[in-house]
């Protein structure tokens, strides 16, 4: 397979930025989800007296939950895509070594894997 060429400094760089762009957010995101998700947020609002919005109170508090954790994995990924930035072993896929996709790392940039292994991941093979 050819090799494909390697990122040029501007594009690391924007990269880069657009990371911690996405990571700032992501951290606002995961701030006000956890309150929302707080249990004690939802008791001071005082559901009690009606069991249909105690219901969806807690529906709700589940799905912020669940996003804040999501939010949080995406966190993760950033978090080491930016030390795969500094380490300089950005871009480079972890199965086969051969650089991702670049217009896979423009969807998404802190992919792990090029697209061969990616799918090949995911369908166990
Ligand atoms: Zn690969």
């Amino acid at each position: 397979m050819a090799k494909r060429k390697a990122l040029t400094k501007t594009k690391l760089r924007s990269i880069r930025q657009e990371l911690e762009q996405e990571r700032a957010s992501l951290l606002e995101k995961v701030v006000d989800l956890d309150a929302e998700a707080d249990v004690n947020n939802w008791r001071e609002g005082g559901f009690d007296d009606d069991p249909a919005d105690a219901g969806s109170a807690s529906f709700e508090r589940e799905t912020a939950q669940s996003l804040s954790n999501h939010a949080r994995r995406l966190l993760t990924e950033i978090d080491d895509a930016l030390r795969r930035l500094d380490d300089g072993t950005y871009g480079v896929c972890e199965r086969c070594g051969e650089r991702i996709e670049f217009e896979r790392l423009e969807a998404i940039a802190y992919a792990r894997m090029c697209m061969d292994c990616k799918r090949r991941d995911e369908t166990g093979r």
